[in-house]
Order: structure tokens, then sequence, then C-alpha cells
């Protein structure tokens, strides 16, 4: 088997004795005789697999009862018009914006009707920086916890006077939160970068705000149908939520979310080195204190020639996924959870040479 060292930023790779377990249980779920996804939502083998995510993702994040966890379909996506359905009523919502998901999110708060205010930006300088700002009392305080395409991360949570709600998909499971200390309503994320497979969107979302969600909306457009019913309203993504248990599994034999955070933090520094040290061959998007564990974004100035020669070389090396987002362009590295400290050493030896090769 020849696995490629895979930098994509999501999809994204996943750990090799997650997808080895999956295998083996393919289609003998342990030793049963049949594959998790082939039986019904409703059976106790499945149940077995939900509670073990709800209590995994618990004990992770070391949440109380004031928690209940929530998993949808959809995509992080369809969270950005949820978040306004059921809880624009409660007053102005309040908008960071960092980059095209927030837009994407705001743009869904238009779509609405909602009263909103977008209350920090940093568009002036092409995202690449965290601005400084709090959230007064509303609906709700938005942010992107981590922008995926220009690699910027907030490494501490804005003071809010509204519940926060935190699009995290590219950064939970990373790093310890504190929801104890913070004012948050609701954490959500798209598992396929550092929580499994497409498919299933992770919710975590204080009761509290839960109870204030909007009234009649379509079923499937409420937070409460979810809570209501253990995320089985309809057919879950059921082998979706086995690969988030999977991971979670995974994570928690790793030493859990500070053990993470660590390899994480050690990974990151290896790449930012590597661009620091480049004498200019190299230049990171994101300002330095707003730089991201997960996506390393950076630019070869001197030319775009030589930044599809990083790639093409980087892939005859058997690294994959290095092309920028189209919004900033260059190259990108994601850094999640299951990319190994080796193969990041890898590719940041592999920068030093392609730099004095080319200076
Ligand atoms: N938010 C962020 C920060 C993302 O990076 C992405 C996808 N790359 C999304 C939301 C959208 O997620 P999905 O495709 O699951 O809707």
């Amino acid at each position: 088997m020849n696995r490629v060292i895979n930098f994509s930023a999501g999809p994204s790779a996943l750990p090799l004795e997650v997808l080895q377990q999956a295998k083996n249980e393919f289609m003998d779920y342990q030793g049963r005789g049949f594959g998790i996804m082939e039986i019904s939502h409703r059976s106790s083998f499945f149940d077995e697999v939900y509670n073990e995510v709800v209590a995994d993702v618990k004990q992770l994040y070391a949440l109380d009862d004031e928690y209940e966890v929530l998993l949808i379909q959809g995509g992080a996506s369809l969270g950005f018009a949820m978040v306004g359905l059921n809880y624009g009523h409660l007053g102005r919502a309040l908008y960071a914006d960092t980059g095209v998901w927030t837009q994407k999110a705001i743009k869904e708060a238009g779509i609405l009707g909602l009263d909103y205010e977008v209350v920090a930006s940093s568009k002036d300088s092409n995202y690449d920086y965290i601005p400084e700002f709090s959230f007064s009392d509303g609906a709700y305080g938005y942010i992107c916890s981590n922008n995926t395409i220009y690699g910027t991360q907030y490494h501490a949570l804005p003071a809010s006077l509204a519940p926060l709600i935190i699009d995290a998909s590219s950064d939970v499971l990373s790093k310890p939160i504190d929801f104890k200390g913070s004012n948050i309503g609701l954490l959500f994320a798209g598992a396929q970068k550092n929580a499994g497979i497409a498919g299933v969107c992770l919710n975590i979302i204080k009761k509290e705000l839960l109870e204030k969600a909007a009234k009649n909306l379509p079923t499937m457009l409420s937070y409460e149908t979810y809570a209501k019913n253990q995320s089985m309203f309809n057919t879950p993504p059921t082998f979706a939520i086995y690969m988030l248990g999977l991971v979670l599994k995974w994570i928690k034999k790793l030493g859990g979310l500070s053990a993470i955070k660590a390899r994480n933090e050690q990974k990151a520094e290896l790449l930012y080195s590597a661009i620091d040290e480049s004498e200019g061959f190299y230049k990171g998007h994101a300002k330095a204190k707003s730089r991201s564990l997960m996506n390393v974004s950076f630019n070869i100035p001197a030319s775009k020639d030589l930044e599809l020669k990083f790639w093409q070389e980087a892939a005859e090396r058997g690294m994959l996924g290095l092309k920028g987002h189209k919004h900033i362009g260059g190259i990108r590295a994601s850094i999640y959870n299951a990319i190994e400290l080796s193969e990041v050493q890898k590719l940041a030896q592999y920068m030093k040479e392609f730099a004095s090769k080319n200076a």
C-alpha cells in the first residue's frame, strides 16, 4: 500500500488506525455479521454507536449537562441558515467577518431578512488577521474560529454579552475549549476535516439557548427536532457517525485534546519556521498573531511559476493537496489532527530544499 501524505483542506486525511479499523469492520461490525451502515438506526447496535459518540464528545470537551450534542446532516453550510432561522428572532444578530465562510453565514442572515450587523471585519487586508472586538448584547455573536482559506485562527474567544455561535469546522477537536468559562451557545463543525468524513455536522448547543429556538420552523431546520429525537427524527448518516466515533476514540487514545493541541502546535511551528527562516522566499498569508495551527497558507512572491513547480515537485515526493484556495492562491498545507509530525517534518524539509535551490 502506497499512501500519499495528504495535506488537503477537506475532506482530509484520516488517521491510518481509524481507516484500518473501519476496513476490518466494514462487512462484519464487531463480529455481528453485518456492516454498521447496513442496519437500522433504530437498532440497539446503532444506539450504542450514537451514545458513545455523544459521551466521548462530552468527555473530550469536559461538557456538563448544560450542553447537548446534536448530529445534523447538511454540512456546516446548512448551519449558516439554521443559526439565523432558530435565533434571529431574539434581537440583533452580530457577526465578525473573517473571510469567505463568515461571508456565507452573513449572506444567509440577509436572505432571512434578519436584523443583523457586522461588528468587525478584516476584509481591508484580505483577511490576514483576526480583528479585535467584543460582542455587545444581541441575539447572538457569530464567529468562525479557524478560517480555512486564509490560515487565520482565534487564539482566544472574543468577550460577548450575547451567546457565542462558533463555526469550528476546521479546528474542532484540535484543542481544549473552555465552555464553562465562555459564553458559548452553539459550536458547530462539519466532520470532514478533523473529525471524520463528510455527511455529519457536530453541534454542541447550550440547553438554555436550545430552549429559546423559534417555534413553527420546518421540522428538519429546527434544532429542537434533533434534541428531542436523539438526532434521529429521520435516518441519520449512520456511517459518518460511526467514523466520527472511531476518530473520537483515536483522540482519546492519544491523550485527549490537550495532547492533540501540543502535537498540533509542534507541527505548525515546523512550517512557520520554514517560512520565517526562508529570507522572504516564502511569505505567510496570516499575520503572526493570527496564525492557524490547522491551515498554513503562504505564497512564493517571486513567481507564480515557482508555486506551480512547488506543487509538482511535492507531488513527485508523495505530498498532495498543497494548492492554495482560489481566493488567495499560492500554497496551503492543512495539517489537521490526523497528519503526523513526521509527515510535516518531510514537508518542512522539502520547503527548505526548494527555497535554497530556487532562491
Ligand atoms: N466553515 C468552514 C470554516 C469551512 O472550512 C467549510 C468547508 N470548507 C465550511 C464551513 C462549509 O462546510 P460544509 O461543506 O460541510 O458545508
